[in-house]
Parts: structure tokens; C-alpha cells; sequence
């Protein structure tokens, strides 16, 4: 069993209904088991501003897949969800992101583990501080505690 954490965001429809929804597909599917879920905060949109505030939480799975395979399960998630690929950073149903898996550095032309953006982001390192703290990210080999950064527009919305 392989330890991995993803991020899951939701601006459209009803969003914390969705981000349920997908803990449960993900905890379903074959090789996947959610072993914790952070509480949920509710975020401003970062690069593309002009779209409603996300809902934004982590969680921690326990799995048998590859990385590979993993982020074919966060895109079938993404698609019972009715997620649309339009906008790049647009509004979107659901977003699964593999954040980190294991301590493996991957670069592959679709799949970039730890998530290249993970760290600059107080949407995703705030709910992963909750479920990870003392989690190691390997390029800077700081903890997810050391990494995370105040910020006052990613708000818990719900524990
Ligand atoms: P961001 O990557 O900045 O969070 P996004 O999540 O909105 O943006 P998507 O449209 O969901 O981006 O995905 C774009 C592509 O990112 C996907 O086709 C996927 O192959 C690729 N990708 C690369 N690394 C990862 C990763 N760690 N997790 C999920 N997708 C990834
Ligand atoms: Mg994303
Ligand atoms: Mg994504």
C-alpha cells in the first residue's frame, strides 16, 4: 500500500454535495481507500479571478495503483462529477489533483508529482497541513508545516 494526497476543489453547483460525492467514488474504486479527509475551506480564486469562490479540502488515500493509474481514477471522478475542460483554471464541477505520492518525484509529460503549484498554494497546503503536517514534500525536503503559508482567503467552512 502506497500513501498518496490529493486536492479536491469545487466552484459550480452545489459544491460541498460534490466534493462528497467524489471522497465516496474515490473511496469506491478498486486500490483506493481514503484514509483521512481534511475539513473544508472555502478559497478565492487565484490566477483566473473572475469566477465564484471554491471549496477546497485534501485528503489522504491508501493505495495499490500506480501514480499512473491513480490520476486515471482522479479523471474518472472528475467526469461522474460532469466536470467540463474549458477554461484552463476556469469554474469547474470538480478538480482532483495528486498532490504527492509517497516521496517520489515524478515527471511525466501528464503527470507531475509533487503537483508543480502545491507549494505556492495557501488552498492546497492549508487543508493538507490539517491531515499532513508532518509530511515531507522532496524537493525542498521541508514538512507540509514548515511549507504552509497564512492566508486569510482560504476560510474553514465546514470541519
Ligand atoms: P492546476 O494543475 O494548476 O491545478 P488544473 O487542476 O485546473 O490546474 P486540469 O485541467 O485539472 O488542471 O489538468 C490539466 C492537466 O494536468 C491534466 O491533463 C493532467 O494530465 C495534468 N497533470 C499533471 N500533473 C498532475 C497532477 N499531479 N495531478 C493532476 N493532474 C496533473
Ligand atoms: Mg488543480
Ligand atoms: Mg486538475
Amino acid at each position: 500500500m502506497k500513501t498518496a494526497y490529493l486536492g479536491l476543489g469545487s466552484n459550480v453547483g452545489d459544491r460541498l454535495e460534490q466534493l462528497e460525492s467524489a471522497i465516496k467514488i474515490l473511496d469506491q474504486a478498486d486500490g483506493v481507500q481514503v484514509s483521512q479527509i481534511s475539513p473544508v475551506y472555502e478559497t478565492e480564486p487565484v490566477g483566473y479571478v473572475e469566477q465564484p469562490n471554491f471549496l477546497n479540502l485534501c485528503v489522504e488515500v491508501k493505495t495499490t495503483l500506480t501514480p499512473q493509474q491513480l490520476l486515471q481514477q482522479c479523471f474518472y471522478t472528475e467526469h461522474q462529477l460532469h466536470r467540463v475542460r474549458d477554461i484552463r483554471w476556469g469554474p469547474r464541477t470538480l478538480d482532483v489533483d495528486i498532490l504527492l505520492y509517497e516521496n517520489e518525484i515524478i515527471e511525466e509529460e501528464n503527470l507531475t508529482v509533487p503537483h508543480p503549484r502545491m507549494r505556492e498554494r495557501a488552498f492546497v497546503l492549508t487543508p493538507l497541513n490539517d491531515i499532513a503536517t508532518d509530511v515531507v514534500e522532496p524537493h525542498t525536503q521541508l514538512s507540509i508545516g514548515e511549507l504552509v503559508i497564512p492566508d486569510d482567503t482560504v476560510k474553514k467552512y465546514k470541519a
